[in-house]
């Protein structure tokens, strides 16, 4: 299976250093951020724009190390998360006290991961990263709303971050519900049918049974990112190449993230 940052290179500034330079928190929210609603236009590409050669990004477990400061940096730094958390060879990094300490005063998280809320798939565990690294956002089925579009916009225009992760699972009980309320007919109480609303769209009908539930489960994840890469702020940078947002999907019976094209 691919690896998440199969064949991809990231362009944009030098690693710095976790009580770096960039800003930690930014200022007034753009008024723009919120300006675009879930009916994004076509998706752009989200590829990672013009080759450079890596530069090193080991895991980082102390505020000397550099920190990811490109998508294919991030990407690289996820993808070796994801291994070590494969081979029961996870660091916890980012908990002693120092860290806490620098972060008490600033946070360069290098990720926005935008997963489900499934207890067997928490980002900071699957990604074997720590304090200050992800800024994560979790709905059901990676639903999008106003206050998702918000907060990820915040991480990558206010926070400068630059790979967002868009991470489905298998076996995701939200994409089951509206692949089975869309062949019962059935209405979800309180506000659970806005999530089978949302990811109706994403249903494969070239699939039957469970094989229709998985394939579905890629489809959202497509879905979202490409209503994401859609929003106009987001999409200029992935024009300049600061930005990226990929799809992948986490396996229960693996534990490997990989990649979707
Ligand atoms: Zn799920």
């Amino acid at each position: 299976m691919n690896s998440l940052a199969t064949s991809h290179r990231g362009t944009g500034p030098e690693p710095h250093p976790v009580a770096g330079s960039r800003p930690s928190t930014g200022g007034t929210l753009r008024r723009t951020l919120l300006r675009t609603a879930l009916t994004g236009a076509a998706a752009l590409g989200a590829g990672l724009g013009a080759a450079r050669p890596a530069t090193a990004a080991p895991a980082g477990s102390g505020p000397a190390e550099p920190r990811p400061g490109t998508p294919g940096e991030a990407l690289r730094e996820l993808t070796a998360g994801n291994r070590r958390w494969q081979a029961f060879r996870e660091r916890h990094p980012h908990e002693d006290p120092a860290i806490r300490r620098t972060l008490a005063t600033a946070q360069h998280p290098f990720a926005v991961v935008l997963g489900c809320i499934d207890s067997r798939v928490p980002p900071e565990l699957v990604f074997d990263q720590g304090l200050g690294d992800l800024m994560t956002v979790r709905t059901a089925g990676e639903v999008l709303d106003e206050a998702v579009l918000g907060s990820v916009a915040y991480g990558v225009l206010e926070l400068g971050i630059p790979l967002v992760v868009v991470l489905g699972h298998q076996s995701c009980g939200a994409v089951r519900a509206a692949v089975t309320a869309e062949q019962t007919g059935e209405h979800l109480p309180a506000h659970m049918q806005y999530l089978v609303d949302q990811i109706r769209p994403a249903i494969d009908h070239g699939q039957e049974g469970d094989a229709r539930i998985d394939a579905t489960v890629s489809a959202n994840v497509r879905l979202v990112r490409s209503r994401l890469a859609a929003e106009p702020d987001l999409a200029a940078r992935i024009g300049t190449g600061k930005l990226a947002i990929v799809g992948a999907r986490y396996e229960l019976t693996t534990q490997a993230v990989r990649r979707l094209a």
